[in-house]
């Protein structure tokens, strides 16, 4: 069985200022590795621009309204929503249609046509909470990928899975107090946003953190995921795995401290491919979140994507 990649050039089309590491550049550097002829078997297909109203999946209109306002009109046009998180005249279109990746994704690892789908688009989602664009994030794409899979196919437990080297606050905020989805995330702290500690595990016991303090590398990552992430899935047993994937907790990252090597991302895609095979029908959806090092990001989102391919 195939594995699908989704991608779409107007993720190159939202543009944050000069010196912002969430950048264009980091997905041409992706593609760049996928150049590669490890990769001749990925199926490339691009992503379709989702409508408005799946945004309402995982935000209230108002939200979806709020950041619609936001978006500049004029070509060259940057605006600052928030502290760190920007802006420009396609952003909007990019957003949507890193929604219509994930929830094309979905369709196809639902319906069995592909084996698993990773969805190489940006904005980022995961800082994205119920009402409020952060982190550089505008809408919450994990979050609406798993609402999608609940309404569209009935899954029953949909676990999200977070790697990224800072907390997804805004998928625990969404799903604080929903038993349907289990978020389990792995993450720096301290570090951006705050939260994410242990004692935060939602109303009904559904939220697993396992953060890490800075300067770790591997052995804490893979500990924290045995030890907290795989039992939590194992004892969920998921109708669908997502992946939150920021490749930040990369040792070459430069907005965090935790030293992970390319091989991590192998291995964890591997403990989670093995969680899906045994409870989940193999589904499996990755969604790019962070990571800011150029050949950080190339060489552990390239390393994922081919632990993926050999299914
Ligand atoms: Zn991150």
């Amino acid at each position: 069985m195939t594995t699908r990649l989704y991608e779409n050039a107007v993720f190159l089309e939202h543009n944050t200022p000069a010196g912002h590491p969430e950048r264009a550049d980091r997905l041409r550097s992706l593609n760049i590795a996928l150049e590669h002829p490890n990769f001749s078997a990925l199926e490339r297909v691009e992503a379709q621009i989702a409508n408005e109203d799946t945004v309402t999946l995982a935000h209230p209109e108002e939200h979806l309204f709020a950041v619609m306002r936001e978006i500049p009109e004029e070509d060259g046009e940057i605006n600052q929503i928030e502290a760190d998180t920007y802006a420009s005249p396609q952003s909007l279109k990019a957003a949507l249609t890193a929604i219509g990746g994930a929830i094309a994704a979905v369709d196809a690892v639902m319906a069995g046509e592909i084996a698993n789908a990773f969805v190489a688009g940006r904005p980022p989602g995961h800082h994205a909470e119920k009402s409020k664009a952060m982190g550089f994030c505008l809408f919450n794409t994990v979050a609406i990928a798993a609402r999608h899979a609940q309404q569209k196919f009935g899954a029953e437990r949909v676990a999200i899975v977070d790697w990224d080297v800072h907390h997804g606050n805004g998928t625990q905020d969404i799903f604080w107090d929903d038993p349907s989805v289990l978020f389990c995330s792995t993450h720096q702290m301290p570090l951006y946003p705050g939260t994410g500690a242990r004692d935060e595990t939602g109303v009904k016991n559904n939220v697993v953190n396992a953060p890490l303090s800075p300067n770790v590398g591997s052995d804490h990552f893979r500990e924290a995921f045995k030890s907290r992430v795989l039992p939590a899935l194992h004892d969920f047993s998921p109708d669908l795995i997502l992946i939150s994937a920021g490749f930040d907790a990369h040792h070459r990252d430069p907005l965090a401290q935790i030293n992970l090597v390319g091989e991590d991302f192998d291995w964890a895609t591997g403990r989670l491919m093995e969680v899906a095979d045994r409870f989940a029908h193999n589904r499996v959806v990755s969604l790019l979140e962070g990571g800011y090092d150029l050949e950080g990001l190339a060489e552990s989102a390239g390393l994922h994507i081919l632990r993926l391919m050999k299914g």
